[in-house]
């Protein structure tokens, strides 16, 4: 393979630091987020480290402006006394000729030299002079550094003689780098020559060393205070956040069930305070708890045992009412007609008590299943057989479609003929006589049953009740079969107990379907369900509904809704 080339390498290694640089961002920022004591410390850190700064700066300023000004004073006093002793020599002088002269200004130099700690000295003849043949040439020690007298200077200078002006300037050094420094200038009167600028510097080398120490020093100090700060901000945090963060995760625990957890309760501190009045607040929920799981308990045997109780006189009084049935032909019609409603509702009372049963068996956790491989097909064919008269009485056409594939699964059938039987009867009950699909199909998942009917159907209101036990959506519908408002809560503990779903669409005026999927094998998870929901031909005009169906699971409402229709798992 071609090594990439240096172009494409550069580009590699950008994009490698960029997404560094944005992983590392967001794991700064989910520990932002996360953790009170890196908030805590990271605040206090740089709060703290603004602070300290702003403190060394104006410590540093201050310094600085102190040296310079105590250094300035030196300065000027240094180089008045220069002056003044030069001007002395020159002024006690009566040298005539320009060797003279030049010999009195050497020696009046020498007293400048003498009478100051510098030695860049310069000297220039005021301009605009009658020309002298006895006046000596300019000269300089600055150096290098000669123009930094500047012309500014150089005229105030001449402007005004017996006046002493100062500059800061930027001195050349030998190893041709720079040295803060301060340039006076003044007049002196030379014998026959005429008036001459003076220029003494001064190097600061000495004051800018000091005050890059006191800098470093500043700096260094600020440092090690922010690393200071940081970690004592650490320790104290870490003392306060460590119990919060216990209550935290122990409340958490105490929310998702775990009721025996409590707080350790050490010292008398406000921590400790907490510590038990949440202690106190579990032990009351925890007791709160099992008073109602024991009523709960009470309630559920209380049920069941009223349940068991009345199949006794229930039997006699079915036994009783069959025979008055049997016989009603022989009485008179008001009779008759009693016998027939005595028969009907023992028939129901029969139902009811069943249900019952069957509900606290659920609500006491008992249900065992008893799965087998079923053919869901057979199921489904059998249930329609059997409410086929039923269906015939209502005028209802019962379809049952069936695409092939493998539709075996594994489930308990007594609890899933139960579960098509009550759909299919709801969909004849409530269907005003249109016909009844009754579908199933599979993937590789699952198996699915979907009961289609096209009668009344339900708001979304309804379809939110739908699995609710006793809720029935008009109790004053004419009923045929059952009625006791526990066919549908049976079957979603049914669905649930195969680890199932059980979902209905329904819109009000275009029927109703409900959809049992079911995994193929006990242990199996459903992927997907193989039929539709909404069905196909939810939309009346034909047009499908612009309907998702949401994330669906267990009981509760997940399923999605739109306008006309109204989906419930
Ligand atoms: P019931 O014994 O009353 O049928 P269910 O739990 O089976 O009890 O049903 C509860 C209620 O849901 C019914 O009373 C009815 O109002 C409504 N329902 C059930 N299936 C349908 C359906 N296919 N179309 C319209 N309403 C329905």
């Amino acid at each position: 393979m071609a090594e990439p080339t240096g172009f494409a390498r550069t580009w590699r290694s950008r994009w490698q630091d960029w997404r560094d640089w944005r992983s590392w961002r967001a794991r700064l920022l989910r520990k932002w987020r996360s953790s009170l004591q890196f908030r805590t410390v990271t605040i206090t850190v740089v709060l703290s480290g603004i602070a300290i700064v702003m403190v060394g700066v104006y410590v540093s300023v201050s310094v600085g402006n102190d040296l310079f000004q105590s250094r300035l004073g030196q300065v000027e006093l240094d180089s008045n006394r220069a002056t003044s002793a030069a001007q002395g020599i020159l002024d006690s002088s009566d040298a005539a000729d320009r060797v003279q002269v030049q010999s009195l200004l050497a020696s009046a130099r020498s007293a400048i030299s003498a009478a100051s700690s510098s030695r860049l000295v310069a000297v220039f003849r005021v301009p605009g002079q009658d020309p002298s043949t006895a006046a000596p040439q300019d000269f300089s020690t600055f150096g290098d550094s000669t123009e930094v007298i500047s012309p500014e200077l150089r005229t105030a200078v001449q402007g005004a003689p017996g006046t002493q002006f100062w500059q800061s300037v930027a001195l050349a050094t030998d190893d041709d780098g720079q040295v803060a420094g301060i340039v006076v200038g003044s007049q002196i009167t030379v014998p026959v020559a005429g008036r001459y600028e003076l220029y003494i510097g001064y190097n600061l080398g000495e004051a800018e060393t000091t005050l890059q120490f006191v800098q470093r020093t500043l700096g260094v100090a600020g440092l090690l205070l922010i690393v200071l700060i940081g970690a004592v901000t650490w320790i104290v945090v870490r003392f306060v956040v460590t119990p919060i963060r216990v209550a935290a995760e122990t409340s958490q625990r105490l929310a998702s069930g775990d009721l025996g957890v409590r707080l350790p309760v050490k010292g008398d501190d406000v921590i400790t305070t907490l510590a038990r009045s949440f202690n106190g607040m579990a032990d009351s929920l925890q007791s709160q708890i099992k008073e109602l799981a024991d009523l709960s308990e009470v309630q559920q045997r209380f049920v069941s045992d009223v349940s068991h109780e009345l199949r006794t006189p229930l039997t006699t009084i079915r036994l009783a009412g069959d025979m008055l049935y049997d016989q009603r032909s022989g009485f008179p019609p008001a009779t008759g007609r009693t016998a027939e409603l005595l028969h009907a509702q023992v028939e129901r009372f029969e139902l009811l008590l069943a249900d019952l049963l069957e509900i606290s068996k659920y609500d006491a956790g008992s249900v065992e299943l008893e799965a087998e491989p079923t053919n869901l097909v057979h199921l489904a064919a059998d249930a329609v057989e059997g409410l086929r008269s039923l269906a015939e009485s209502k005028g209802t056409r019962l379809n049952l479609v069936a695409p092939g594939g493998h539709l075996d699964a594994e489930v308990d059938p007594r609890r899933i003929r139960r579960i098509m039987h009550n759909l299919i009867g709801n969909a004849i009950e409530h269907g005003e006589g249109k016909p009844v699909i009754v579908s199933v199909d599979s993937n590789e998942t699952a198996v699915a049953l979907s009961v289609r009917d096209y009668g009344l159907g339900m708001s979304q209101v309804d379809v939110n009740h739908v699995f609710d036990r006793f809720w029935r959506a008009d109790p004053s519908r004419k009923r045929t079969i059952g009625g006791t408002g526990l066919g549908l809560s049976i079957s979603l503990e049914d669905a649930t107990v195969h680890r199932g779903w059980l979902q209905v669409w329904s819109s009000p005026g275009k029927g109703s379907c409900f959809r049992l999927t079911l995994p193929r094998t006990a242990r199996g998870e459903i992927a997907s369900s193989p039929s539709p929901l909404p069905p196909e031909d939810a939309g009346s005009d034909g047009t499908l509904p612009r309907l998702t169906v949401g994330e669906v699971g267990r009981a509760g409402i997940k399923g999605a809704q739109h306008g006309e229709g109204a989906v419930h798992d």
